[in-house]
């Protein structure tokens, strides 16, 4: 049987994992960080399709919250949760732009007033006079995520640093780590902002933003927080141990 190695064990490593094992395929993750990714490690996990860049990208995150909730059936105890987001991110003609968008496009959401906005979050200050609610959307740890896929696939881990793919008669062979060389019928790069590196060699050029990110999480608070909020400039949620979690990366859903 085909013996598959992935490089990466963040959100893309864990799911492809998972997506082959159930194919009954042998899987090797290797990964140079801990299971659970480096992006994903630091990501807000807001699951969600109201942010798009045209049609095609919507119809990507769309799928993707289909997987999301496919896996959850897979998995019940995954820690997915669909608590919905408080839009509020624009205002005037361009909150009026986004609503035309996403209801032509049929996308499940109410137009809340600033009275009902109160009314779901009261701790909420300043309330916007006009907010959307998005009813499906989620949130999933990708880290916690991540590592309940790897241990779902059953596939094995090796923690080492991938330096290159190894090939021969120009067939890839496996790959050459700092711990030794590990051979593999098929290579699947899921290295995140590393996966350019490994691509060079083989001629290839996959541009990147290699921007800094972090998510700031705040100590255990009481209830606060029901929704995720995407307020201007920022976007916050309270996790299940009650820390507000906001990232600190303003532009992290465009890049
Ligand atoms: C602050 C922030 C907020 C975000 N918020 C959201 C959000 O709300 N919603 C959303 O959908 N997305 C969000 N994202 C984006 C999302 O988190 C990433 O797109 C996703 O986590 C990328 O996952 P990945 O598995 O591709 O990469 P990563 O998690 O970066 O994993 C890469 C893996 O590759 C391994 N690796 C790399 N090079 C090598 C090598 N040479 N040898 C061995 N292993 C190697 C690493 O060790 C790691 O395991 C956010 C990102 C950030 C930074």
């Amino acid at each position: 049987m085909a013996q598959t190695l992935i490089i990466g064990a963040g959100i893309t490593g864990a799911c492809l994992a998972f997506a082959l094992s159930r194919r009954g395929d042998p899987v090797t993750l290797v990964t140079a960080h801990p299971l659970g990714g480096t992006a994903s490690a630091a990501s807000f996990g807001w699951l969600n399709a109201s942010f798009h860049l045209n049609d095609a990208h919507f119809a990507l995150r769309l799928a993707g919250l289909a997987a999301h909730r496919t896996l959850q059936a897979l998995l019940p105890d995954l820690p997915t949760t669909w608590p919905g987001c408080l839009w509020y991110e624009a205002a005037g003609d361009r909150f009026e732009a986004v609503a035309s968008d996403l209801a032509a496009k049929g996308y499940p959401m109410q137009r809340l007033t600033g009275a009902k906005v109160s009314a779901l979050t009261p701790a909420l200050g300043p309330v916007p006079d006009m907010a959307l609610l998005f009813t499906e959307e989620g949130v999933a740890d990708p880290a916690i995520l991540a590592r309940a896929l790897i241990a779902a696939s059953g596939a094995r881990v090796v923690q080492a640093r991938v330096d290159r793919l190894t090939e021969a008669e120009g067939k890839v062979t496996g790959v050459l780590t700092d711990q030794g060389p590990i051979l593999a019928d098929r290579v699947i790069l899921a290295a995140g902002i590393g996966t350019a590196d490994l691509l060079r060699p083989f001629g290839f050029s996959l541009p990147m933003l290699t921007r800094p990110g972090m998510t700031i999480a705040t100590e255990p608070l009481p209830p606060l927080c029901p929704l995720i909020l995407a307020s201007p400039g920022q976007e916050v949620r309270q996790d299940g141990e009650g820390r507000l979690i906001a990232p600190a990366a303003a532009a992290h859903q465009s890049d």
